[in-house]
């Protein structure tokens, strides 16, 4: 079973939009042990869509279209599949009901052009839409068949995943698939890889590696008789070859693991920020219900900021500027006393993409300030890829996780260290 994408739309060719629907069926696709073999963009017309729908299934089984089925005059992709069957556009007499009925009830008035979306090739078949008003359609054609999804993310996933997915791997006859997806912080993936050779190697098992900025998913997805019996035994083994790296699994961000950890033990965190100017508190405070354990945070950018507003003592700022193991700590301290939190947590170093008083990019510290006054600080180098103006945004959202991660290795009792080795402890003296 081979399958083309066609993803329709001009603001795709021009890059007002990024193409999220064709990587996201790519993805789901190759889940489901479906083959894409290649993926066009174009733009909002007829001629050309009608072409390309006849050139890909002349080599294809199936194409999967998203975008142009809406009310609208640039929505052309009806009239493309009806003109690359050969058929003409009929109005749909239930799919017109469906549409009056809806824009009754919202209490809008009916525009003429809303009911081109009852018009629909000849013998087509809808694709039932529980996520919005525009159906999806199946067209026979004669080289294959032809599915036309709508151009929203999520709409056109709702019907994938109700309806198409389930519908081609009955025909290409796939086997049951189970995946599971765990997340890394703080690992390389090379690391990640180099620890799961011998899982990569069992049969009828795929790995895949999802990285962010020190973050590595692994999506493990196992295939054949009793899929799901065999996954738990392989996530399993990979939990073992991966150690107390793993903090999640599937959607769960370190934030969330973090904000349930906190919860469980009935304690708080401050943060204290330098060069993430707020991102860590940001990213704690996305999860619902992250009053109950993030107490707040302090942005303290200037370097005289971490001496008034977080104590770091103003000989160890002058003698060595802001970005110091002591400094991270003082700060640390700092906003747990001022804050009142269980936890001080905070931020320094060197976000780029130039280099400061003599320390590199990615020189960053963090300190963690626990009950009483236990003291841990990771640091300094991050183990920061390559160069360039990009650089920054990579260095501080390393650094966010780093942070969060620190913290969390803390509440469980676990080495703070980096275990990769790329960020070494400077010390760990708990009070
Ligand atoms: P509508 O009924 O909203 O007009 P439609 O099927 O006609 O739906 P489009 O008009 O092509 O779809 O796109 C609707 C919106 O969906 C676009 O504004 C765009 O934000 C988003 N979209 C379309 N195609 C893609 C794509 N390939 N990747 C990501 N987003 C997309
Ligand atoms: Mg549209």
């Amino acid at each position: 079973m081979r399958v083309e994408l066609l993803t329709v739309g001009d603001e795709l060719l021009l890059g007002d939009t990024i193409n999220g629907n064709a990587a996201w069926l790519g993805r789901r696709l190759a889940d489901h042990g479906v083959e894409v073999t290649r993926s066009v963009v174009v733009g909002d017309e007829l001629d050309v869509i009608v072409a390309a729908v006849a050139s890909a299934l002349d080599r294809a089984d199936a194409v999967i279209t998203t975008g142009g089925l809406g009310p609208t005059y640039d929505d052309v992709t009806r009239d493309a599949l009806a003109r690359a069957a050969g058929v003409a556009l009929v109005r749909d007499p239930a799919l017109e009901r469906r549409l009056r009925e809806r824009v009754a009830r919202s209490g809008r008035e009916l525009q003429p052009m809303a009911l081109r979306m009852a018009d629909v090739p000849e013998g087509a078949r809808l694709l039932a839409n529980s996520a919005g008003s525009a159906p999806g359609l199946r067209v026979e054609l004669p080289g294959g068949v032809a599915y036309a999804l709508p151009g929203v993310p999520f709409e056109m996933r709702t019907i994938m995943d109700e309806v198409v997915l389930p519908e081609l791997a009955e025909i290409a006859g796939l086997p049951s698939v189970a995946r599971r997806t765990l997340r890394t912080a703080r690992l390389w993936e090379s690391v990640v890889a180099t620890r799961l050779a011998e899982v990569e190697a069992m049969d009828g098992v795929k790995l895949a590696y999802l990285p962010d900025p020190a973050e590595v998913k692994i999506r493990i997805t196992v295939a054949g008789r009793d899929a799901a019996g065999r996954l738990a035994g392989v996530e399993s083994r990979v939990r073992e070859l991966l150690g107390p790296s793993v903090y999640g699994v599937e959607d769960e961000s370190l934030s969330l693991v973090v904000h349930r950890l906190l919860l469980d033990r009935d304690e708080t965190v401050a943060t204290a920020e330098s060069l993430t100017g707020g991102l860590i508190g940001a990213e704690l405070t996305a999860t619902p219900g992250s009053s109950g354990t993030y107490a707040g945070g302090m942005v303290a950018y200037a370097t005289g900021l971490k001496r008034r507003l977080l104590g770091v003592p103003g000989d160890l700022l002058a003698e060595h500027g802001a970005v110091h193991p002591d400094v991270a700590a003082g700060m640390a301290a700092g906003v747990r006393d001022e804050l009142g939190a269980t936890y001080g947590l905070a931020v320094t170093g060197v976000a780029g993409p130039d280099p400061q008083d003599g320390r590199p990019v990615g020189t960053v510290y963090v300190g963690l300030a626990g009950p009483g006054d236990s003291l841990s600080v990771v640091g300094p180098k991050l183990p920061v890829p390559g160069t360039g103006p990009e650089i920054r945004a990579v260095v501080r959202r390393m650094t966010v996780v780093h942070a969060l991660e620190l913290l969390r290795r803390r509440l469980l009792g676990l080495d703070v260290a980096d275990e990769s080795g790329e960020a070494r402890a400077d010390r760990e003296d708990r009070g």
